[in-house]
């Protein structure tokens, strides 16, 4: 079997040629999740995706695969496995390799966990591929976010700046836990919507639904971060929350790297990923025992190093050829 990048990951055997997270539409592809980089209709994809791509790119246009089914695929065995990345995220499994695309092996409110499994290729992302991309515990970066919002939610709103998908609603299913009312900007409301619909019991209100009341008590406002750019016009939503004198934070694994409080229209910053870190990919690449490993997005080339020189395992990374 052939593992090399040409508009996607290609696998290859003598017989045919899949394409996991295709970057234009293909024959035989397979999307691993519906973040943007990664998602393309026509492709092999899990129920969730399918569904959350309806609402981010306005078509359903998938083959579907339950996780933990089996399917063949050009001549390959193909099965989905939980990534813990985001609602509806997998890993793939094509014959005796596995693909994890975006992963994060602690998981969270709203999607399950990655676990590591014995594969004799192993095909594993990089983001943060380096020595020196190390996140703090997931529990403590947490608990620093939650005592902020009940300081400021004890007299004003605040706004919470997240990824539309995946951590938006990880944001509502914590700010439900702690009882505070959630408003969301529509866009997000719809990809949330979607996550009702298989079971996920999560409260909120969409910010054009509010009344005068619901103004008037403090909430937790989930926007996407692009509202929470320096200098640019205040959509209307942030515009409420600043006149009743919410502050506003930012929340991403990124948090713990980039100063976002100087680079976004934002007073605290927190660094909460759904990827793995570094030690925790090279932790789940050795749980997996591979005979071989291949690295892509981010941080490839480092990674692919890092793997030689500590673990021992033969590594290269999938280099973008065009
Ligand atoms: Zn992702």
């Amino acid at each position: 079997m052939k593992i090399f990048y040409k508009s996607g990951i290609c696998v290859q055997n003598g017989k045919g040629t899949i394409t996991l997270d295709p970057r234009k539409r293909v024959e035989n592809g397979i999307v691993s999740h519906a973040h943007l980089d990664h998602l393309m209709p026509g492709a092999l994809m899990s129920p969730q995706t399918r569904d959350i791509m309806g609402v981010r790119k306005n078509t359903t246009l998938a083959r579907t695969l339950n996780f933990g089914e089996e399917a063949n695929l050009n001549g390959f065995s193909i099965m989905l496995k939980d990534a813990g990345h985001v609602f509806g995220s997998a890993m793939i499994r094509v014959n005796d390799a596995l693909y994890t695309g975006d992963f994060n092996p602690e998981g969270g409110l709203t999607c399950g966990k990655a676990v590591p499994e014995e594969c004799e290729k192993l095909i594993v992302e990089s983001t943060y591929g380096k020595p020196n991309l190390l996140l703090p515990s997931k529990e403590e970066a947490l608990s620093d976010l939650l005592s902020w919002i009940e300081v400021e939610t004890e007299r004003n709103p605040v706004g919470v700046g997240a990824y539309e998908f995946g951590k938006a609603q990880e944001m509502i299913a914590l700010m439900n836990e702690i009882d505070v009312p959630v408003v969301v900007t529509d866009k997000i409301a719809d990809i949330t919507d979607v996550y009702k619909k298989y079971g996920f019991e999560l409260e909120y209100k969409r910010f054009s639904e509010m009344n005068e009341d619901d103004k008037k008590s403090p909430y937790a406002l989930i926007l996407p971060k692009r509202m929470l750019k320096r200098n640019s016009e205040r959509a209307e939503e942030l515009k409420e929350l600043k006149r009743r004198g919410g502050r506003t934070c930012f929340v991403s694994g990124w948090c713990a790297f980039y100063p976002f409080t100087r680079m976004l229209d934002i007073n605290a910053q927190f660094p909460i990923s759904d990827h793995a870190d570094f030690n925790g990919l090279l932790r789940f690449i050795e749980q997996c025992g591979p005979k071989e490993v291949y690295t892509c997005h981010g941080h490839a080339v480092e990674l692919a190093e890092q793997v030689k020189t500590r673990l021992k395992i033969d590594a290269s990374p999938l280099l973008k050829v065009c």
